[in-house]
């Protein structure tokens, strides 16, 4: 289940004569599982960009008569779920800046580590801004990057910017999809009938009928105009390494989606066959925590031999609302997102199969609530190892103090949440079910071993073991 939160989905299509805002519109509702906070299209018409965002789910935000509206010849999207900044329409994505006379717009994912730094010295250039987001100082970036076309302007923009980010910019004339020289979050390149199109996943790809074509390489710029079609080049950062960051292999993107040639479901299965060769347990039914946990507890199923079965159902038709439950609802806790199948799981043995355990205490929740249900023991596995310091690049963790496993053993936690057993995949059962070596990944949130260097400042913030003010950037 969602204990963590990712920060955004982008999206970009370069299609004279097609219906781009459309196509668009598909893509991100793809990759509405990357942010539900708010969603943005801007499309170019002969020139003219022009925006639509608001917060809100994608089929929320967008209606017929708005996307008959925006017709174009390229469009970029984004949905958006806040890292830094604050949740408000002035944050919402994608972001506009007026650039040498033309307009650009941008959507990011990922999170830099020196927006401070960068911030501060357009500032002292005169630049004004509006938000609060990294995704701004990458945009007046771009935007006062005076010299020369976009492409140019990207190119010396990624050269200072550091940190996480997989992002597509508009011109009024060009679309450009760049990815950080680690590759840290992921951007695909695929094709619709011939025209290039841009996403985070291979799913914004699937729902279009769009051919994947490759990965955008880390460190890659790839630019689309009329004059020139589709064109390529290459940013290197010395000392930059792959590091694509492994929670989109073990939670946070879909399991439809390839990476790395790898599919996620087949990945996850195999992170539940390893839990299930790590930590057997004698148990009569084997439950996933949906929907995240359902590959991993089918793999667990498979390997033990345990029967799989439901034993929670998920509200499927809210993902977020903006209605605040009030005092008394709020107390239904999990009970408002999870229901147990009590006919199901009454006097069983359980192995709960989820995919991480962050704070706690939606776990301790859990956990009770399927003891209140009359299971008779619940032998938690989890498909990540404990999450022991914070993530600095993209994702929505915690500081370390409020990380449950920074701070207790696992036999301590295990009796936090009430479980009758515990078991975190290990590292090398987590490296071993991606099919692929460690040298590819970001791992920094299991191991404090970190591929970009984070500022000491930032980094204190988020390593904090008292609660205090909000951290920049
Ligand atoms: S620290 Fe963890 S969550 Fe953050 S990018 Fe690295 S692997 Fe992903």
């Amino acid at each position: 289940m969602s204990h963590l939160r990712d920060a955004c989905g982008v999206f970009g299509v370069f299609a004279p004569g097609h219906d781009v805002a459309r196509i668009a519109y598909f893509g991100l509702f793809a990759l509405q599982h990357r942010g539900q906070e708010s969603a943005g299209i801007a499309v170019a018409d002969e020139g003219q960009v022009t925006v639509i965002k608001d917060l809100g789910l994608v089929s929320q935000v967008f209606n017929e008569r708005m996307l008959t509206s925006l017709s174009g010849q390229h469009a970029i999207g984004h949905v958006r779920y806040s890292t830094t900044g604050s949740t408000g329409w002035h944050n919402s994505q994608p972001l506009v800046r007026s650039r040498n006379g033309d307009v650009i717009a941008l959507g990011h994912n990922g999170n830099l580590v020196n927006t401070t730094q960068l911030r501060d010295e357009l500032l002292s250039r005169g630049v004004k801004f509006s938000g609060t987001t990294d995704t701004e100082v990458i945009t007046a970036l771009i935007a006062h990057e005076a010299q020369g076309d976009l492409l140019g302007a990207v190119r010396t923009a990624v050269g200072k910017i550091r940190g996480a980010f997989s992002a597509t910019v508009m011109s009024g004339k060009a679309l450009v999809g760049f990815r950080d020289p680690y590759g840290v979050r992921p951007l695909v390149l695929g094709r619709y009938d011939g025209h290039p199109v841009i996403s985070s996943e291979t799913a914004g790809l699937d729902i279009l009928g769009a051919q994947f074509e490759r990965e955008i390489a880390p460190g890659e710029i790839v630019i689309a105009d009329a004059e020139h079609g589709l064109r390529s080049v290459r940013v290197e950062l010395e000392g930059a390494r792959p590091a694509l960051c492994i929670f989109e292999f073990i939670y946070f993107a879909r399991p439809d989606s390839t990476m790395v040639g790898r599919n996620l479901h087949q990945a996850r299965q195999a992170m539940g066959r390893h839990l299930a060769l790590e930590a057997p347990v004698e148990a009569d039914l084997v439950v996933p925590v949906p929907d995240t946990g359902i590959p991993a507890a089918i793999g667990y199923s498979s390997a033990s031999g345990i029967p799989y079965t439901e034993g929670l159902i998920k509200n499927r038709y809210v993902h977020r609302t903006f209605i605040q439950p009030d005092d008394d609802l709020r107390k239904r806790g999990i009970h408002m997102k999870l229901n147990p199948l009590t006919a199901v799981i009454k006097g069983k043995r359980l192995v709960v199969v989820d995919d991480s355990i962050v704070r706690g205490n939606t776990t301790t929740k859990l956990v009770e609530m399927l003891f209140g249900a009359g299971a008779a023991e619940v032998h938690l596995r989890i498909s990540a190892p404990p999450i022991k310091w914070p993530c600095f690049y993209g994702i929505d963790m915690a500081t370390r103090a409020e990380l449950i496993a920074a701070n207790l053993s696992v036999e301590d936690i295990r009796r936090k949440v009430g479980a009758t057993t515990l078991h975190y995949l290990t590292l090398d059962g987590l490296q071993a079910s991606t099919g692929l070596p460690e040298t590819q990944f970001c791992r920094a949130c299991f191991t404090g071993d970190y591929p970009i260097a984070v500022p000491e400042e930032y980094a204190m913030c988020k390593m904090r073991f008292e609660k205090g003010a909000a951290c920049e950037p």
